[in-house]
């Protein structure tokens, strides 16, 4: 859990920051937060160090940290090697485990490709970044890192209507309890979150 301050700043930020928009046009009293680190014991911070582990890269393993960044748009993921840091898009959940873990795996023969290269220049998806997929387990990784395309989205089955304003929207995944509409709380509470304007279920159009 995220506790109160900080929620409220990226809340604040994501707002008002230059353009940076959320993502879908929903808040939710716990999804406001812009930035996510992954946490220390998070599996998905653990998998990636047994990973590196698996392949010597030891030192590495200790370093690298995984980031959740809904200003993401259409890339899936980054990698940042002097950093050690993965950087993922949240809409990567949407598409399930499986992407998640393509993604983190092409990100983290980013950061193993460059740290056995050391100060040696390497190509971004050179040699040097196949054999780190390889050796990672990605066999014919391909060279994007934008999203799975809409196309192999799974069918949105969640129904929402803001009682306010009548936006519908539709998610794969159920919203936040409590998650509510982003035009109306901007529209008539400053962009505060505010209770009256949480999304009802409704049954999908048919
Ligand atoms: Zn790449
Ligand atoms: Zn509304």
């Amino acid at each position: 859990m995220v506790d109160a301050a900080p929620m409220q700043f990226d809340f604040l930020k994501r707002l008002f920051g230059k353009r940076e928009r959320p993502p879908a046009r929903e808040m939710s009293t716990q999804a406001a937060v812009a930035k996510a680190v992954v946490a220390p014991h998070d599996p998905l911070l653990d998998g990636a160090r047994a990973l590196l582990r698996g392949v010597g890269a030891a030192a590495l393993a200790e370093r690298v940290r995984i980031e959740w960044n809904p200003r993401m748009r259409s890339t899936a993921g980054l990698a940042f090697p002097g950093r050690a840091l993965v950087r993922l898009n949240p809409k990567l959940r949407e598409f399930g485990e499986e992407e998640i873990q393509r993604t983190l795996r092409h990100e983290l023969a980013h950061l193993l490709a460059h740290d056995r290269a050391g100060r040696r220049r390497i190509e971004p998806h050179g040699a040097e970044w196949r054999r780190a997929c390889r050796d990672l387990g990605l066999v014919d990784e391909k060279r994007t890192h934008d999203l799975p395309l809409p196309r192999r989205q799974i069918a949105r089955r969640h129904h929402y209507r803001c009682p306010a304003c009548g936006t519908t929207i539709a998610r794969v995944q159920p919203l936040r309890r409590g998650s509510a509409c982003l035009r109306c709380c901007r529209a008539h509470n400053r962009g505060h979150y505010d209770a009256r304007f949480r999304f009802e279920r409704i049954d999908p159009p048919s």
